[in-house]
């Protein structure tokens, strides 16, 4: 299967999703995982109809940003991001998914405010309660919600998972579900920056889950790409 038949199934499943909940499937973007796939592939998931381009490592995000690689899609920055490279980042991802902690938060809102910007991010919640993941805890999100009301450098646009492994894609929708009375509890309350806009969850293996539960921004790689060729 080409990449362009790939992402047009993928489009159907979460259009059909979609359509099973209720919901309008306009109102889901697909983001393609980009990691490990070069400037062509990524040029290839765009004319096919990808919503946005979404890339793991700073490095990599750089040298296929040189490459023109994302040219007409926007560009979400996915991976775990560590603090010493936020200012490669901020102004060039529209979106961060996976702000983790306090500290991160504080990097950014305070790098872009040194540029000018207000850099939109999404927290990311650690929704299996696993002690191996990054993510604050469920409860800790009020609290966060009001420290960012503190950061005038960023805005929190919403909230992101990414749940534990398991062997079948229905045992993941508790973890959607318990995801999206998380934000929709959490967009009730009003706070400086904050707009709880996106719920950026599922990936090849559980999208459709993902959908039927609310989210509004899935993460697709394999199931466009094909798999990962770790060995290179
Ligand atoms: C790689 C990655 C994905 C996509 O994973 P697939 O299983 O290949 O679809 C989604 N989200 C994040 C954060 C990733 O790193």
């Amino acid at each position: 299967m080409s990449i362009a038949e790939n992402v047009a199934a993928v489009k159907a499943n979460i259009r059909a999703a979609a359509v099973a909940a209720g919901r309008d499937p306009a109102s889901v973007q697909l983001v393609a995982a980009t990691k490990m796939n070069d400037a062509d592939r990524v040029r290839q998931a765009i004319a096919a109809g990808v919503d946005i381009c979404g890339e793991n490592r700073v490095q990599e995000m750089l040298e296929k940003n040189r490459q023109g690689a994302y040219e007409g899609a926007p560009l979400h920055f996915i991976g775990h991001l560590q603090k010493n490279k936020v200012k490669q980042v901020v102004g060039l991802a529209s979106l961060i998914h996976g702000a983790d902690s306090r500290e991160l938060l504080e990097v950014i809102s305070r790098t872009a405010l040194n540029r000018g910007l207000v850099q939109d991010v999404l927290l990311e919640v650690n929704i299996g309660e696993e002690a191996s993941k990054s993510g604050f805890r469920p409860e800790e999100i009020p609290g966060v919600l009001e420290y960012v009301s503190t950061l005038p450098g960023l805005r929190v646009r919403g909230l992101m998972a990414i749940p534990p492994i398991c062997a079948f894609p229905e045992e993941n929708r508790p973890f959607f579900c318990r995801m999206e009375k998380l934000f929709v509890d959490n967009g009730e309350k009003k706070y400086d920056n904050v707009s709880m806009d996106f719920l950026s969850m599922g990936m090849s293996g559980d999208y459709t889950e993902a959908v039927a539960c609310g989210a509004n921004l899935v993460r697709v790689g394999t199931a466009i790409f094909g798999a990962r060729d770790y060995s290179k």
